[in-house]
């Protein structure tokens, strides 16, 4: 794959990347009080889901694109980058006209290939980084498959998120984590970004710490991590989301290991 790294993204690569924000963006002030918070303690990287892919019907399924203008908004007032959930070409045209800034793929998309092709198809001829998560269940082929597609449409700013498996009945984490995939990966792609979701990984939030120091531990580039200014009342994902205060500690409080020589 013809792919650059952080550095060549124009990020500093020996930092982490940090990418929080809530999973879903649900109303002008959510995301405001969220962005506001969030950019006043450092974080530039802003991520909000626009369209959820819930898992069964009758969940919440996001705002859909009514978020984009207030995003356009949070994102001028606080100058920070944006990134949101992409499942379809039509996904791909509202985050380009809206300035969207980081495009991810969700575990439930990279499933499929042909959905994948359409996407890749989407962005050819388009420069804007795309993270792309494993699919849902553990397979490292399928996880290639989807970068090379995306690689292969011209995207050279790709990346991997990991959120871990889904399991029918690991007592601990929501997705198990099966650290060996991702790390294949790095080790097949030395120079693909490698960022861990440990939100999705631990399904609650006092889990969260033990996960993202073992991301840094084992020299994943980044962290990409749900923030909500009142996680409890969060339309989605509730019990893994923690406030930007919480958040800043968590990340203060991790050791990372320094890459330079
Ligand atoms: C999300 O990032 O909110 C999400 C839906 O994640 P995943 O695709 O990893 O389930
Ligand atoms: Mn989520």
């Amino acid at each position: 794959m013809d792919i650059l790294n952080l550095n060549e993204w124009g990020l500093d690569a020996k930092a982490p990347l940090y990418i929080a924000g809530p999973c879903s963006v649900e109303t002008p002030n959510q995301l405001n009080t969220t962005v506001k918070d969030l950019a006043s303690r450092g974080f530039k990287w802003i991520r909000g889901g626009v369209w959820k892919p819930r898992t069964r019907p009758n969940s919440f399924e996001g705002v859909g694109e009514i978020a984009l203008p207030w995003i356009q908004e949070v994102k001028e007032k606080y100058q920070v980058q944006f990134a949101i959930e992409v499942a379809n070409p039509y996904h791909v045209q509202k985050a380009l006209e809206y300035g969207i800034d980081l495009l991810w793929i969700g575990a439930r998309t990279t499933v499929n290939p042909f959905a994948v092709q359409e996407i890749a198809d989407s962005l050819k001829g388009v420069d804007i980084p795309v993270m792309i998560k494993n699919p849902v269940n553990p397979d490292l082929a399928l996880w290639i498959g989807a970068l090379e597609r995306i690689n292969q449409a011209g995207i050279k700013k790709l990346a991997g998120i990991h959120r871990g498996f889904s399991n029918f009945n690991d007592q601990v984490y929501r997705n198990s984590p099966t650290w060996q995939i991702p790390l294949e990966l790095k080790t097949r792609y030395p120079n693909l970004p490698l960022l861990n979701d440990p939100s999705h990984i631990c399904g609650k939030r006092d889990l969260l710490a033990s996960v993202a120091q073992m991301a840094m531990d084992l020299n994943f580039d980044g962290l990409i991590i749900e923030s909500h200014f009142d996680p409890v009342n969060a339309w989605s994902d509730a019990a893994q989301q923690v406030t930007p205060e919480v958040l800043e500690k968590l990340i203060q409080d991790l050791q990372i290991r320094s890459t330079s020589t």
